[in-house]
């Protein structure tokens, strides 16, 4: 039997009883069908054939998890960070225990590689592993004199929140803003991605499995339009942590805004990879080559706009096609797969579309270009590239989402500069040069949340995460999760007795 066969018949046992018993919701902690009994199907981009049916979650269902949040948060709130710590470890180990399991689930209900879900099961249990160690000081703050007045600060839990996640890493992605907000002593209600359930459901019974309380972690299924805009419209929900497209930001920001929710959002990007004559070139294309087609390029800080100095663009370009056209593409779950399926054949059309409409606009592909077939005959598109493009094309003002890479070429420092800010995203930037003075006046310049100089994207969580202008609002990692999960108290002792006004005689 080979790697492949062996991974389909383990998927097949993992994923038997998604197929049996559908994907609940979990409320109060019980595993619950929708409130009015329907259901969607999820389907696997590898072969369109569907995976489960899951429980088509409404404002009714959104209703009962908040009250649930709500019920489970004073308990929750009230108990030691020690006590917090302790169970978001066992959280933690329980991933890593179930790891397998959960890179499997994902690797087929979203297409991407095992090579890289495997990597981001144990990501995951990372997140919760961090977090846990900084359960017991998120509610530390520090002590402010002034003459006659001692000031105590102090953070508490904000109150039952909101988690709203997209499908491209769904697994990585739902831990990551749940794991911060339980170490805070938050309540969540979680909606996933209605593309891809499947690892949601895994995550909060491996919760509860270890000890979480039910009703601290609720998760909803369902459409955006009905029980994700129910979610940020409930007035028992105090914020918002949200990670998806731009556009759906701003909506969440309109539909918050009788209730005044606090909102986090990590959005889309359109991230520069700024590539001097004077950098080290073979690493910096196999960095570009990795940031673009990694993740089946459905990853926000991909590298999807390529800028080069003149001298140097024909000839690193066309490394970046040579690599492009051996990288290989298949079944999600060879070990030997770097890209997948596309998440759905709707994504598929607009990652297809915006092939088109670069050739339109006078771009040269110069590999890919297309669909491909693949195994089960699923959403498979080419890792393509795109040469002689210029910024005001669509393919290189519009974030894509799929593996396609927009190469455009700069004369000077100040035209690379100018073009890498010239989009309205600014969530990563990539920066190749060997002069130390260039790069520190370049990255200062950049419009960009995180910036990498000479390498790829490397994360390291105590570091804060998030972007500028479109691509979010707020800092996750370390500290910063926590200011966003909690509100902050100042209490001012007078120190002695101090002159008070007297008004009135
Ligand atoms: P999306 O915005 O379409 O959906 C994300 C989530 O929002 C889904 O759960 C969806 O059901 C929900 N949603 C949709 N409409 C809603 C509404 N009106 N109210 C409340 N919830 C609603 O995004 P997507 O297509 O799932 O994901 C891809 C996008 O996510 C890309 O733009 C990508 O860049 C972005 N992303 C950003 C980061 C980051 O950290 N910055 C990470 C991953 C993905």
């Amino acid at each position: 039997m080979s790697a492949l066969e062996a991974n389909i018949a383990k998927a097949n046992k993992y994923l038997a009883r998604f197929r049996e018993q559908g994907v609940l919701n979990q409320i109060g902690g019980e595993a619950k069908p929708s409130c009015d009994g329907t259901t969607f199907e999820t389907i696997s981009p590898m072969d369109l054939r569907p995976l489960a049916n899951v429980a088509h979650g409404k404002a009714a269902d959104i209703d009962r998890a908040a009250k649930a949040a709500k019920r489970a948060f004073p308990a929750w709130a009230a108990l030691s960070g020690d006590k917090r710590k302790a169970l978001l470890h066992k959280i933690a180990d329980a991933i890593v225990a179930r790891a397998e399991e959960i890179a499997f689930a994902e690797c087929m209900d979203t297409g991407q590689a095992l090579k890289f879900m495997a990597k981001a099961a144990l990501r995951g249990a990372e997140n919760f592993h961090f977090f846990a160690d900084r359960a017991p000081e998120a509610r530390d703050g520090r002590v402010l004199r002034t003459a006659g007045q001692l000031n105590i600060t102090a953070r508490a839990p904000i109150g039952p929140v909101g988690i709203i996640t997209p499908w491209n890493t769904p697994f990585m992605l739902s831990t990551w803003k749940i794991a911060p907000a339980l170490a805070a002593g938050c309540t969540v209600v979680h909606k996933p991605a209605e593309f891809s359930p499947l690892t949601a459901r895994l995550l909060v019974e491996i919760a509860e499995a270890a000890g979480l309380p039910p009703g601290v972690w609720n998760v909803v299924n369902g459409m955006g339009e009905d029980a994700g805009k129910a979610l940020t419209e409930h007035p028992d929900i105090r914020a918002i942590g949200f990670v998806g497209e731009s556009s759906t930001g701003s909506l969440i920001m309109k539909q918050g805004a009788d209730t005044l929710k606090r909102v986090h959002f990590e959005l889309g990007g359109k991230n520069p990879v700024i590539v001097f004559a004077d950098a080290d070139l073979e690493r910096a294309a196999d960095a570009a080559t990795f940031m673009i087609y990694s993740l089946n390029g459905e990853r926000c800080t991909s590298s999807s706009r390529l800028l080069v100095e003149e001298p140097i663009y024909a000839k690193f370009t066309a490394a970046i096609a040579e690599k492009a056209k051996r990288i290989k593409i298949g079944h999600p779950l060879d070990p030997d797969t770097v890209i997948g399926p596309l998440i759905h054949p709707t994504h598929e059309k607009k990652v297809l579309e915006y092939l088109t409409i670069g050739e339109r606009e006078g771009a040269t592909i110069a590999t890919g270009g297309g669909k491909v077939e693949g195994p089960g005959g699923g959403c498979y598109v080419a890792p393509t590239l795109f040469t002689g493009a210029n910024n005001r094309m669509r393919i290189a003002q519009e974030e894509i989402f799929g593996p396609v890479l927009t190469a455009i070429s700069f004369k000077d420092e100040a035209e690379a500069l100018a073009l890498a800010n010239d989009v309205p995203y600014g969530l990563t930037g990539y920066l190749w040069t060997s002069d130390l003075t260039r790069a520190l006046r370049f990255t200062e310049a950049l419009e960009a949340g995180m910036i990498w100089v000479n390498s790829e994207n490397v994360r390291h969580l105590p570091t804060p995460f998030g972007g500028v202008k479109s691509s979010g609002i707020g800092r996750d990692g370390g500290d910063w999760s926590f200011d966003f999960y909690m509100e902050t108290k100042n209490i001012a002792f007078a120190s002695g007795k101090h002159a008070i006004q007297k008004l009135g005689g």
